[in-house]
């Protein structure tokens, strides 16, 4: 029996792809063109457990069902992970609102439609975004946790790229909940959904840095390119998860009984362009005297203003520590310069 997760070439899922293969699942996945296959089966060295399917577009109707058709009887775990990532659109609609939703009631139809009877675990990446209420992120009374919805209406969500975003991220995990209980009699599989918060920590491959790279992981490649006189970005702040605990946190819902019906919100500490730029002015000698130093030890790390949550049931059920902040900041940083042969 197989796993199958959609959007195999995202940052995030090739963490999932390589810890999956490292623990002897066969995975079959899907990415959106062939090329990107030929890539990354070659970046997973032509693993044979792993088969790529191609999805050009999880937005367009049906976009899962000839996949699970074609593979009936094989699939015992999906994992949802494709899904639109970024804030610049001009049409927020059909960039963002519309793949997140319909890639999730595509997948979810597929596997009623085509694998009611094999598929027993559905895994969702969603989104701390599902949680918070964005206009009060960075509200020192607002608090959220395991049960917090975000309220964005769909009017709301038009407003600017992070509205969008993080309303798609509710409106696809809230679709994926309604659909469990609307088909309750229909199909066997349980459902959780993973919810992280910004997440940072190294590729999967070292010639995945790419510049820009993904939305989380450019915040750090933007510090490592800043230069003396670059201002600290203030409003560039949040929450952090390494990449690698996502991963981690995707294969234990797919396998373990206590986390069936949870969301797990994952967050390992607050974050800003100061604690970040500490860390690597600490850490990385090449970079002395080239990046700005702003004023050590006034951060977030150590000084979060912001938004208070509570995410002590889902580190209860995971039952691992998550990395620190500066494991990820110096891991991610070690390979964009060893990349750029700086190191
Ligand atoms: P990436 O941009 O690296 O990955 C996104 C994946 O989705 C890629 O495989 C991409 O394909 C695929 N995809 C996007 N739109 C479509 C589409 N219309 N049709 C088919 N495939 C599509 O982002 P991340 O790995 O960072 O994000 C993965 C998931 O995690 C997303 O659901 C995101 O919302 C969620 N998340 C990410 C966080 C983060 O900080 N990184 C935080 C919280 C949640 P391609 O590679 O071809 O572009």
């Amino acid at each position: 029996m197989s796993v199958f997760i959609s959007g195999a070439t995202g940052f995030i899922a090739q963490h999932i792809v390589a810890q999956l293969l490292e623990n002897d699942f066969k995975v079959i996945g899907s990415v959106r063109s062939q090329e990107k296959a030929d890539k990354l089966l070659k970046q997973f060295n032509n693993n044979e457990n792993l088969t790529l399917e191609i999805v050009k577009d999880i937005s367009l109707p049906n976009a899962f069902h000839e996949v699970f058709a074609k593979y009936k009887g094989k699939i015992k775990y999906v994992l949802h992970t494709s899904s639109p990532f970024f804030f610049d659109s001009d049409d927020y609609e059909k960039d963002l609102l519309i793949p997140a939703l319909n890639g999730t009631e595509n997948i979810l139809n597929a596997i009623l439609d085509h694998a009611a009877d094999t598929v027993e675990r559905v895994v969702i990446t969603s989104s701390e975004a599902a949680m918070i209420d964005i206009t009060r992120y960075f509200d020192p009374t607002f608090f959220y946790d395991e049960n917090s919805w975000n309220p964005t209406s769909h009017e709301e969500a038009l407003i600017n790229g992070v509205h969008a975003y993080t309303a798609s991220k509710k409106f696809a995990e809230k679709y994926a909940w309604d659909f469990i209980e609307e088909h309750k009699n229909q199909i066997k599989f349980a459902l959780t959904t993973v919810n992280p918060c910004n997440v940072f920590g190294p590729q999967q491959f070292d010639e995945n840095v790419t510049s820009p790279m993904n939305t989380s992981c450019e915040i750090i490649n933007k510090l490592v390119h800043s230069s003396v006189d670059t201002k600290v970005d203030r409003t560039t702040m949040g929450k952090f998860i390494d990449v690698r605990d996502v991963a981690k946190a995707h294969l234990l819902a797919l396998q373990n009984d206590n986390l069936i019906g949870e969301r797990l919100l994952l967050i390992s500490s607050g974050f800003d362009e100061q604690s970040i730029l500490d860390i690597i002015n600490d850490d990385f000698p090449a970079l002395k005297g080239k990046i700005r130093v702003g004023n050590p030890g006034t951060g977030a790390l150590q000084n979060w203003k912001g938004s208070i949550h509570d995410n002590s049931k889902t580190r209860k059920l995971l039952r691992f520590e998550f990395l620190p902040l500066k494991k990820s900041v110096d891991d991610t940083v070690s390979q964009i310069l060893r990349h750029e042969e700086k190191l």
